[in-house]
């Protein structure tokens, strides 16, 4: 329970605790006790009750006594004549003396309400009819009273079960709104976060590599931020909207902070998804208070991170229908007039982050608002290295490691994929005791991160593992003699992540941009030579290859579909245009005839087939070698490039 819930909680207690005195001030005195309805009646007949009170549940009354009820009366009385009698002078005596007197006047209440209590009774009242005519008879004064329980019942009637209908309400709310801060009395609210970092721990363009020419694009935005009057003086305004674009772990969100740490303003972040809750209404107003929160703190900066999440078009296919829909619609326009609101001389910058531009509403994208997009692309292996080295700062790092290799072997990988695999070979290296994290642990990290964790426990039967072990040797070899194919970096039986028996580990040297037929079809041969070698060595195939072929039938099917690289329907692109998604799906495929369809399908299998062929006769070719390199592999479980040069000698160019 976080502190508002317990601020609500609080408050419940408090009114309980003050319903109770209350109660106690007004309905109750000191014990009276309750007797049965037949000693009442037996104690009327015996003339022993002085006076009853009637109400509809309870009747009190009075047994005849020795406190006379004139005389206390009286002596009231003079106790308050007394009172007024006592001229008031401020004197620390008479203060004293006041107190005194006050405390003999309570105590002597006390004894006297005590003695009034011994003849005091109540009963529980009982429909009975007869019951006046008794009292009138033996002269008993009596009166009815209607009970005023008002309090009473306002408390447990309604105000317990309000209150707990509240608090169970406010638990269900939490449970659903599932975030921090914002309790139900505020969902409204806006949640940013903000960042008012001090210099030390600010986030720097340091911080970030392989991104220069986005750095380059955002640091007019900090020298705006810097010198605002700068530009305002020629009435130059700033772009309000920067939107920044690119897949993801790319370093955006570290972007855009870095921009607020370079210029040393406020940074309020908020993520798309926070805008976009259960409650009509309540992501309008949270955009409303996002913005007024700003305006008081500019400059600054507003940074809203995943825009899709609330920045998706309005009314598409996906809109039909479905009220969560019209929330967030309501929730965009907001975003959109707030934008409108603000001109760049307010010396608020709003910036966002999104890997799905694509989907992003015109209207976001319109000038005045996020009209500048600034591009955060992979990283190329100059980035990387660089990436490696800011990550590589905070370990201990051995004399070994050679990040330029690092670099060039991961190709693809994003920031957050550089530092996860620093973070894991540092956390390699402390686990096999070496007094810094070597390149051996670097190598390890970046395989866990391709290939996921080894499966140590997965014990695979002798005829298994030599079949693991001649299925990798094929992919190995072929991969060795297939001339400008990856060089291979290791081979492994040790079953990893999901499913993957064994693998083999081809890293590039450099970035590719281009490939040509040969190289893909080297790439499909060496797929394809994990079941070649099965064939070869045992003569029968197994299930272990499933992955390759679905890879190698892809690729090829891309040659023909994407490239146009086909023999009988050269140059053909099935793709659709605009299919393409910035994440890397498929390209959607458009329209073609069942013709068409067979051709590709026919010649999809010729080249599967042709490639497998080639790898068969790679194999044969060179079985000596596949025998030495799966004798290796079972003896060591792993066999490295070094290794693998000893085996195979020297590669072909
Ligand atoms: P995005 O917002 O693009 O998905 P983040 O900015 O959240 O990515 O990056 C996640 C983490 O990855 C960062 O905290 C940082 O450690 C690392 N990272 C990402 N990109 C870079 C980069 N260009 N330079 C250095 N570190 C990076
Ligand atoms: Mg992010
Ligand atoms: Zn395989």
């Amino acid at each position: 329970m976080d502190k508002r819930a317990r601020f609500s909680l609080g408050y419940f207690l408090w009114i309980f605790l003050l319903f109770w005195v209350l109660e106690g001030l007004f309905f109750s005195g000191p014990a009276v006790p309750e007797i049965p309805y037949s000693t009442f009646l037996s104690d009327i007949g015996k003339g022993k009750v002085a006076t009853v009170v009637l109400t509809e549940q309870t009747i009190y009354g009075e047994f005849k006594g020795p406190t006379d009820k004139a005389a206390a009366a009286k002596k009231k009385d003079s106790l308050e004549v007394e009172d007024k009698a006592t001229p008031w002078r401020f004197s620390p005596g008479a203060i004293a003396a006041w107190f005194s007197s006050a405390g003999e006047k309570v105590q002597q209440a006390e004894e006297d309400r005590e003695a009034e209590a011994k003849l005091q009774f109540t009963v529980v009242a009982l429909k009975d009819t007869e019951l006046l005519d008794l009292l009138a008879s033996h002269d008993v004064e009596f009166r009815a009273k209607i009970e005023n329980n008002f309090l009473r019942n306002l408390f447990f009637d309604w105000i317990v079960p309000f209150g707990i209908l509240f608090l169970v309400w406010t638990f269900i709310m939490r449970r659903m709104g599932g975030g921090a801060g914002g309790g139900v009395l505020n969902v409204g609210k806006s949640k940013a976060k903000i960042y008012e970092l001090d210099a030390e721990s600010r986030i720097h363009f340091g911080d970030l590599a392989g991104v220069d020419e986005a750095i380059e694009e955002v640091a007019e935005v900090v020298s705006f931020l810097k010198e605002p009057e700068k530009y305002q003086r020629l009435g130059a305004k700033l772009p309000t909207g920067v939107l920044i674009v690119g897949p993801p772990g790319t370093g955006k969100t570290l972007l855009a902070k870095a921009v607020a740490g370079e210029a040393g303003v406020p940074f309020f972040s908020l993520s798309g998804s926070d805008f976009v809750e259960m409650f009509v209404g309540v992501g309008a107003s949270r955009v409303r208070d996002l913005f007024k929160d700003a305006a008081q703190k500019a400059p600054c900066i507003v940074f809203i991170d995943e825009l899709d999440a609330i920045g998706r078009a309005r009314g598409g296919r996906n809109a039909a229908g479905m009220g969560g829909f019209d929330e967030r619609e309501n929730t965009l326009n907001q975003l959109l007039v707030e934008m409108d609101g603000f001109d760049g001389r307010t010396g608020v910058v709003i910036m966002a982050a999104t890997n799905r531009p694509e989907v992003l509403d015109r209207a976001l994208l319109r000038p005045g608002r996020f009209d500048r997009q600034i591009l955060v692309d992979r990283p190329e292996r100059e980035g990387r290295i660089a990436i490696y080295r800011i990550h590589a700062k905070q370990l201990t790092i051995g004399p070994d490691v050679d990040f330029e290799k690092l670099g060039s072997q991961t190709p693809g990988f994003v920031g957050a994929d550089i530092a996860n695999i620093c973070n894991e070979a540092a956390l390699l290296g402390s686990r096999n005791g070496h007094d810094a994290v070597l390149m051996s642990d670097f190598q390890d990290a970046i395989e866990r991160v391709i290939g996921g964790l080894e499966k140590k426990g997965r014990i695979l039967n002798e005829s298994e593992r030599r079949r693991v072990a001649y299925h990798e040797s094929g992919h190995a070899l072929v991969g060795f003699f297939t001339p400008g194919a990856d060089p291979v970096e290791k081979v492994s039986i040790v079953p990893r992540g999901r499913g993957a028996l064994g693998y083999t580990l081809q890293t590039p040297t450099e970035d590719r941009y281009l490939m040509t037929r040969d190289e893909l079809l080297g790439r499909v041969r060496t797929l394809l030579a994990g079941r070649g070698s099965e064939e070869t060595v045992f003569g029968d195939i197994s299930t272990g290859a499933s992955d390759d072929l679905e890879k190698a039938s892809q690729l090829v099917r891309s040659m023909l579909t994407v490239y146009g690289m086909s023999t009988r329907l050269p140059n053909l692109s099935l793709v659709e245009p605009g299919g393409e998604s910035f994440l890397g799906f498929g390209p959607q495929q458009s329209e073609h005839s069942a013709d068409i369809s067979r051709l590709l399908g026919e010649e999809q299998l010729e080249i599967l087939k042709s490639c497998y062929d080639e790898g068969l006769a790679l194999l044969a070719q060179h079985r000596e070698k596949l025998e030495a390199l799966a004798e290796r592999l079972l003896e060591r479980e792993k066999v490295d490039s070094t290794d693998l040069a000893e085996l195979l000698g020297a590669r072909p160019e």
